[in-house]
């Protein structure tokens, strides 16, 4: 996806007005404004994939955090001064020269996804090697998920009219590895939005240091099978869609909980402050926060009492708490961390930390939560999660109004499958569909496993004929999948039964009137969409 111009431009004047009331104004405070929107820049960059822009932005972060040090007194000194200002005049001139250079392409790329849809959100995919033959199984797999593979040969130039934000996998063990760094570079540089992922790479320092260094996002290591990239490849698909980061401040000054809100919101972190910290409780359950920071020192009790009392309830139990408080007591920061504490910052809080220690535990928190409420081999929600999930939509449909379809689908004569080539293929056979079902759902619609090779999926706002049409393409897209095996391949089919809400009123008896329609898809011959009422 292309970052809109106007809204890098944007971005980039609010960071030079910083400077600007920085020079004006020389204090410790309004360094740490300009902190802030160094950071909140970088974070920017490295959401919209501006991966050049990124590290210019990221050694000027660098740079700044260095000067918060408590020897360094403001106005700073002339010479930091001078390489602060270098550092940001570059900057913005490489942000004019990005911003002008992709002004027509990101109209023509939203027109593209529009005409797309739901299917494919990546750019391009280019696989650059010199031996083609040897992926030539990969690009028919992509082929399946609606994804196409070029190949271009090392020293071929990619044509002029290729995306500008392409996803490139670099065969590595076709190139001379004293070549790879300058390769790889070029390619960066030319492809600052793109992904690029090396592949082949041996695991040692040496190889993974050369393919980094050079500018590859990510590696996969020598012996990946393709089914592991194209995973990777879902994976980036997928990355686009996550939902904003959620703080509860729990803070009884009112100037420092709205400071620190400020300095979230700076950073696409959505908060909600509780200044009064016996009201903790309610707002954990309204706000359904990811995180919580929570000050050390309050009127009617302390931060650590507070964290002992969110640990009383088991939703809360894993849910980090990051202490913010004055104290640079040492013993006292051990123990407020071991009586349920995650972190603890000091104030005054250093914002580029607050952020990055914010974003890290949040992304381990939600790690650990999808891992409880996902299935481990397809990602998609687990059985008893898809129907909890089932059951929160139908209430909210039963209010506004609406169709909600439901739909079980099942793999046809799977027992043959692990019969004949083995569990392990059985598996890869099982995630080919989930991810086929990924690309062709929308990002609301429930999708999950909900036995061995059958899937519960459900539409809202969806009738049972608009439903057939969706699932009977899946079915068919599905049935078209070559699924490899040594050095041949086989096919397997699907079947589907579909049950609509307001026919059947509750989620059970919508999944036990899918479940009805299916036996009789099977019993029609399978590989077949049967609907409930017909
Ligand atoms: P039908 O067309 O009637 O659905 O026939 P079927 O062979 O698919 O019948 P059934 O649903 O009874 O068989 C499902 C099989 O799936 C049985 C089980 O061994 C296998 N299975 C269940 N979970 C997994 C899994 O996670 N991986 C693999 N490889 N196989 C699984
Ligand atoms: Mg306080
Ligand atoms: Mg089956
Ligand atoms: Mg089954």
């Amino acid at each position: 996806m292309l970052c809109p111009p106007e809204e890098l431009l944007q971005k980039n004047q609010a960071l030079s007005t910083t400077w600007q009331r920085y020079q004006a104004l020389p204090s410790f405070e309004s360094f740490v404004e300009l902190a802030v929107s160094i950071n909140s820049f970088t974070e920017f960059l490295i959401d919209k994939g501006v991966t050049a822009l990124h590290h210019a932005s990221h050694q000027l972060e660098q740079v700044t955090l260095a000067l918060f040090n408590k020897d360094v007194g403001h106005p700073l000194p002339q010479a930091a001064l001078d390489d602060l200002n270098e550092r940001l005049r570059a900057l913005t001139r490489m942000t004019h020269a990005h911003a002008s250079a992709t002004a027509g392409l990101v109209e023509r790329e939203q027109d593209l996804h529009h005409a797309a849809s739901q299917a494919v959100r990546l750019g391009q995919i280019w696989v650059i090697t010199d031996a083609p033959a040897a992926w030539n199984s990969l690009q028919t797999q992509l082929g399946y998920f609606g994804l196409a593979a070029g190949f271009i040969p090392w020293e071929t130039a990619i044509p002029d009219s290729a995306d500008v934000s392409p996803l490139l996998l670099l065969d590595m063990g076709t190139l001379h590895e004293s070549a790879w760094r300058p390769r790889i570079q070029a390619l960066r540089q030319r492809f600052q939005m793109g992904q690029l992922i090396g592949l082949g790479v041996r695991s040692d320092f040496e190889q993974l240091h050369e393919v980094l260094g050079g500018g590859c996002d990510s590696c996969l290591l020598e012996g990946t099978p393709p089914h592991a990239i194209i995973e990777r490849i879902m994976e980036l698909n997928e990355r686009h869609e996550q939902e904003a980061f959620r703080v509860l401040i729990v803070e009884d000054s009112k100037t420092a909980s709205h400071l620190i809100r400020r300095t979230l919101a700076e950073n696409q972190i959505v908060s909600e402050i509780v200044n009064d910290p016996r009201q903790t409780l309610t707002a954990l359950k309204q706000f359904n926060p990811d995180l919580i920071l929570m000050d050390m020192y309050m009127p009617n009790c302390t931060g650590v009492e507070v964290a002992r009392i969110i640990r009383q309830h088991n939703e809360f139990l894993s849910m980090p708490i990051v202490y913010l408080s004055g104290e640079t007591n040492v013993a006292l920061q051990v123990d407020a961390m071991r009586l349920g504490g995650d972190h603890f910052l000091t104030k005054p809080f250093n914002p580029v930390f607050l952020n990055t220690i914010v974003r890290s535990k949040i992304e381990r928190y939600r790690a650990l939560r999808r891992s409880m409420y996902h299935d481990s081999l397809t990602g998609l929600l687990n059985h008893s999660s898809g129907k909890n999930t089932l059951d929160m939509m139908l209430s909210g449909i039963a209010h506004e109004g609406g169709f909600l379809s439901v739909v079980m689908m099942d793999i046809d004569h799977f027992k043959q499958v692990n019969d004949s080539y083995g569990h392990p293929v059985g598996d890869q056979v099982i995630r080919s569909l989930s991810w086929l079902l990924k690309q062709r759902l929308r990002r609301h619609d429930i999708l999950c496993r909900y036995g061995g090779e059958e899937f519960l999926v459900g539409l809202p706002h969806t009738d049972a004929e608009e439903a057939f049409a969706i699932m009977d393409r899946v079915r068919q897209d599905f049935a078209k999948i070559r699924h490899p095996y040594r050095d041949t391949h086989f096919h397997a089919t699907s079947s589907a039964g579909i049950a609509t809400y307001p026919l059947h009123q509750t989620g059970d008896a919508l999944i036990k009137a899918a479940d009805a329609a299916l036996y009789r898809a099977k019993h029609g011959g399978r590989n077949r969409i049967q609907v409930d009422a017909d």
